[in-house]
C-alpha cells in the first residue's frame, strides 16, 4: 500500500503547476513612441495627410527553464537623451523615448547577461535599436533578413554579434510555447512570435505584419515593404493561425491597442 501511496504522490507532484514548463511571464515594455505627420506612409491612398502616433513596443519573455528571452529592442535608447525627441525619415517621423530599454530592464531585476535570447521581428531601426546592449545573447534572425540587412551601408547592429540563421519557423524553447513564424514580405526575412501562456492563452507578437489595426483588417501593404504579395501572405498566413489556436494579435505599433495593455512592471502569465 506504502508504495502505491508514493506512487500516486509522485503523480500528483508530477502534475502540479510548480513543474509545468513552457513560457510563464510576458512583459510589454515601452520602446518608444513616434509621431508621424501622414499615416499613408503605412497605407497608400488612404489617410493621406492624417497625422498619427505610433507605439514602439518591446516584450520580455520568461521561460520556467531557460530564462530570458526579448522579442525586439526598439528604437535606441540614446533617443532618451534629446527632451524634444529625434527627427528621422527627413522629419517623417519624431521619436520619443520616455524610458530607456535598459531601465525597465534594472527595474525588473533583469540584468543585459541574464537575456539569453534576441527574438527581432526585423532589421529596421525601430526594431533593433538596442541589440548592442547585450552582447552575449544568441539573436534568433531570418537568413534572408541578416543578408539584405548587412548588404545595407549601415549594418543593424555589430557583425561580431552571435547569431542564429533561421530559415523558416522555429520552436524556440522546444516545447511549442515561442514559436518564431516566418511571416516575410515588410522586409526580406521578416517573422512573427507565436506564445503560449498558461492564463492568458495564445499571443501572436506581430512584428510589423500589420501596423495599425485599420490595416490589419483592410489588408493594407504599405508602400515601402519589400514584397507586397509576400506581405498579403504573410498576414493570411497569422490570420489563420488566429482562427486556429483562437489566439490574440498583438500590434507592436497599434498605440490605441498599446494603452489598453498591461505594462511592465505587470505581466500577463
Ligand atoms: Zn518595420
Amino acid at each position: 500500500m506504502k508504495r502505491i501511496g508514493l506512487l500516486a504522490t509522485a503523480l500528483l507532484l508530477g502534475a502540479s503547476p510548480a513543474l509545468a514548463q513552457g513560457v510563464d511571464r510576458l512583459y510589454v515594455l515601452d520602446c518608444g513612441w513616434a509621431h508621424a505627420a501622414d499615416q499613408s506612409r503605412w497605407s497608400p491612398g488612404v489617410n493621406v495627410g492624417e497625422p498619427i502616433d505610433v507605439s514602439d513596443n518591446c516584450y520580455l519573455i520568461h521561460h520556467t527553464q531557460q530564462g530570458y528571452m526579448l522579442w525586439d529592442t526598439g528604437i535606441t535608447d540614446k533617443v532618451a537623451a534629446a527632451p524634444d525627441g529625434v527627427s528621422m525619415l527627413n522629419g517623417a517621423m519624431i521619436w520619443h523615448r520616455p524610458k530607456t530599454l535598459a531601465a525597465q530592464l534594472a527595474a525588473l531585476g533583469v540584468k543585459p547577461d541574464d537575456i539569453h535570447l534576441i527574438g527581432i521581428s526585423h532589421t529596421h531601426a525601430d526594431h533593433v535599436g538596442n541589440v548592442d546592449l547585450f552582447p552575449k545573447a544568441m539573436v534568433l534572425i531570418q537568413k534572408a533578413e541578416y543578408d539584405w540587412a548587412f548588404a545595407q551601408p549601415t549594418p543593424p547592429f555589430a557583425a561580431e554579434h552571435p547569431v542564429t540563421k533561421l530559415e523558416g519557423d522555429k520552436d524556440v524553447f522546444g516545447d511549442g510555447s515561442a514559436v518564431i513564424l516566418a511571416t516575410p514580405g515588410h522586409t526580406p526575412g521578416h517573422e512573427s512570435l507565436l506564445l503560449h501562456l498558461p492564463k492568458t492563452g495564445w499571443v501572436v507578437l506581430s512584428g510589423d505584419v500589420a501596423h495599425f489595426r485599420s490595416n490589419w483588417e483592410n489588408r493594407r501593404v504599405p508602400g515601402f515593404n519589400a514584397d507586397k504579395e509576400k506581405s498579403l501572405a504573410s498576414m493570411q498566413r497569422v490570420a489563420d493561425i488566429l482562427a486556429e489556436k483562437h489566439a490574440e494579435l498583438w500590434i507592436n505599433h497599434d498605440k490605441p491597442q498599446s494603452d489598453q495593455q498591461h505594462h511592465a512592471p505587470d505581466y500577463y502569465e
